[in-house]
């Protein structure tokens, strides 16, 4: 084989190589910056939910660069205007600030506060724990505007999934309810 074969073989591969290290860094961006957060927006220090345009982010970070935006921010279209300094906050760091983590939180190591039992992995996409508001009514967490939610978590009380199906039903349907008052007899046949 000529020396020119092996060239093009040797600059094809650092070429596949470079692209596929290109690749790599645009998707690690994407992972990094998609989701929901929640700031404080520098410009009235209260709590904002946001997004960073993730899939553009990955795209710049393939060609090298470092530029971010949001793509949704609890404050637009008002404050559409701003100069997104909260960023700074989320490339601090980039999954605490994520609604995921912080709720995980809210609930590792709690209980349910009907049925007491503890939260162990959470289950968002099938059985979502839900949270017990001020006036008694269990909420799912995303029926809670984001930008509230931290406000919220210091006034709820955690739901687990079962518990809040049951409670659900029993506010909708309280004509087909029957609630039987445990009586030692009940209880010792469940002990
Ligand atoms: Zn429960």
């Amino acid at each position: 084989m000529s020396l020119m074969i092996y060239l093009l073989i040797a600059t094809a591969f650092l070429g596949a190589t470079y692209l596929i290290l290109r690749l790599v860094r645009g998707l690690r961006t994407y992972l990094t910056f998609r989701g929901q957060r929640l700031v404080s927006c520098p410009e009235n220090h209260c709590a904002a939910s946001v997004r960073v345009a993730a899939g553009k982010a990955a795209l710049e970070a393939m060609v090298g660069k470092q530029h971010r935006m949001l793509s949704a921010c609890s404050r637009w279209p008002e404050r559409k205007a701003c100069g997104q300094e909260c960023l700074a906050q989320i490339e601090e760091a980039p999954k605490a600030c994520l609604v995921w983590t912080i709720m995980n939180r809210w609930y590792q190591g709690d209980q349910c506060v009907y049925c007491r039992k503890p939260f162990g992995e959470i289950h968002w996409h099938d059985h979502p724990p839900a949270l017990l508001d001020r006036e008694n009514k269990t909420i799912e967490w995303n029926q809670i505007p984001p930008e509230k939610l931290q406000e919220a978590l210091g006034t709820h009380r955690p739901v687990c999934w079962s518990c809040h199906i049951a409670e659900t039903f029993r506010r909708e349907h309280p004509e087909k309810v029957v609630d039987r008052p445990s009586t030692p007899l009940r209880m010792s046949l469940y002990h």
